[in-house]
């Protein structure tokens, strides 16, 4: 049988796996498996030309047992419903995991962002929360940015539902600019994220990580500031990266076997994460197809892309000496590549734990907005740092203590204190 790599089929299969492990009661899973709410929007939109183009969004809204529902809003030609199902889902577990008092959420919106300008851009941005600003708020609903989306969007998006209630409220979104009511450290907060992680993976697998290298797919926000933390917090080499091309249409691999130089490859990278490749082969970069970073000799992998990239076919091609996959995406792995994971004892920092940075940061960017006090940038990435660690220590204690995949223990923490904040409600 095909592989199915719905990202919500996908999510509900590994919850299901997990529910099952854990016995949960069929009034759980009713709950958990589907969206408490979500909403379906048509925008149209004044293009510049002078034509109006009508634009498909999402917000899904997948669980508030612990909060007000939290998530980006992704812009994206293959957003579909499932797959904003399937991250606001996602969203839930990582918030639980990482112990923030927030619920699940995401939005999407169809579209390939670079061929709007900037003016339909803010149009399309102001649209969205016309259409749904009663349903989001401080208290209901907190987006963010997320594939597509930027912190200047973000600050387009606050404007706007600032104006329709009449109330300046920067808790209503995160990720916004710096002095626009966001928080330092938002920037980096993702990609460092992943690096603490792998920092602790690498301590209990006792693995120097001034010796060790890694592979990673994407050069975006998550890609670049994982590889900035691999390179100068750990010590390692970065080896390759990968990005999409959208002029050719197809993905490629870029790669220096003795390093990448970070700076160099972020000055010739636009602000999509694409990268100028003329440039790159100009510098000495090897550049191969898309799938070619998977293949790489590397101690880690970081999917920092799309998800469904290390599936059935393509978790075959993986080097003998990778030790740690660290997942900087959402839902990278199939459950079909991860039961090969499993058996070839990789350690895989499951996504909603290794990424958790990104929404740890938005958290303590709406603290900062309720208190109208900010930190500095060394503050927000030391409780960023204590988060995560404590959150790769639960996670890790539940594998030990169970003898689960990392993946199922960071299910079992999340799934354990949502449950718990469900009986607390009185839903059950
Ligand atoms: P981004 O838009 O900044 O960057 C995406 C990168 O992936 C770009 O370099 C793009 O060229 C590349 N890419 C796209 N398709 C590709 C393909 N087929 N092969 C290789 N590269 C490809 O996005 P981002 O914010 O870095 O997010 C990346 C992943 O991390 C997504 O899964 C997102 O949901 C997840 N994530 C992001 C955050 C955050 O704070 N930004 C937080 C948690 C999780």
């Amino acid at each position: 049988m095909a592989e199915n790599t719905n990202a919500f089929a996908m999510a509900q299969q590994q919850f299901d796996h997990v529910a099952d492990l854990l016995g949960l009661d069929h009034q759980i899973r009713e709950i958990l498996r589907w969206p408490m709410r979500e909403y379906h929007v048509r925008l149209p939109i004044h293009m510049d030309d002078g034509s109006t183009r009508v634009f498909q969004g999402y917000r899904v809204q997948h669980n508030d047992a612990r909060g007000p529902n939290k998530g980006g809003i992704r812009f994206h030609p293959a957003e579909t419903a499932d797959t904003v199902r399937a991250l606001a889902m996602w969203m839930t577990w990582k918030c639980a995991v990482a112990d923030i008092p927030l619920g699940g959420g995401k939005g999407g919106i169809v579209l390939d962002s670079a061929t709007l300008s900037t003016d339909e851009k803010q149009r399309l941005c102001r649209a969205f929360v016309r259409s749904l600003w009663r349903v989001i708020g401080p208290r209901q609903d907190v987006p963010a940015p997320d594939v597509g989306t930027n912190a200047q969007m973000m600050g387009w998006m606050m404007d706007e539902y600032s104006h329709i209630t009449g109330m300046y409220t920067p808790g209503v979104i995160t990720g916004k600019p710096v002095g626009g009511g966001g928080s330092l450290g938002r920037k980096e907060a993702t990609g460092y994220g992943v690096i603490y992680t792998v920092r602790e993976a690498m301590k209990h697998l006792k693995i120097d990580s001034t010796q060790t290298k890694a592979a990673i797919q994407g050069f975006g926000n998550v890609a670049q500031y994982a590889a900035d933390g691999f390179i100068n917090q750990l010590g390692g080499k970065v080896i390759c990266v990968s990005y999409w091309d959208r002029d050719d249409r197809a993905a490629y691999t870029v790669s220096k076997e003795d390093g990448i130089d970070l700076d160099f490859l972020m000055g010739i990278t636009d602000q999509y994460g694409t990268i100028n490749k003329d440039q790159a082969v100009e510098a000495g970069y090897q550049i191969e197809d898309g799938d070619e970073w998977i293949t790489k000799e590397a101690d880690v992998l970081i999917p920092a892309a799309l998800e469904g990239q290390i599936n059935a076919e393509s978790v075959n091609k993986i080097h003998d000496r990778v030790k740690i996959v660290a997942e900087g995406a959402n839902g990278p792995t199939t459950p079909e590549a991860d039961d090969v994971l499993k058996s070839r004892g990789v350690f895989v920092i499951p996504d909603f734990l290794c990424n958790a940075g990104g929404v740890t940061t938005s958290y303590f960017e709406g603290v900062q907005n309720d208190m109208n006090f900010y930190w500095t940038k060394t503050e927000v990435l030391e409780k960023l740092d204590d988060k995560m660690t404590q959150a790769f220590d639960g996670v890790f204690e539940m594998a030990q203590s169970q003898d689960v995949f990392m993946r199922d223990a960071a299910y079992m923490v999340a799934i354990d204190r949502v449950v718990k904040a469900m009986e607390l409600r009185g839903w059950l």
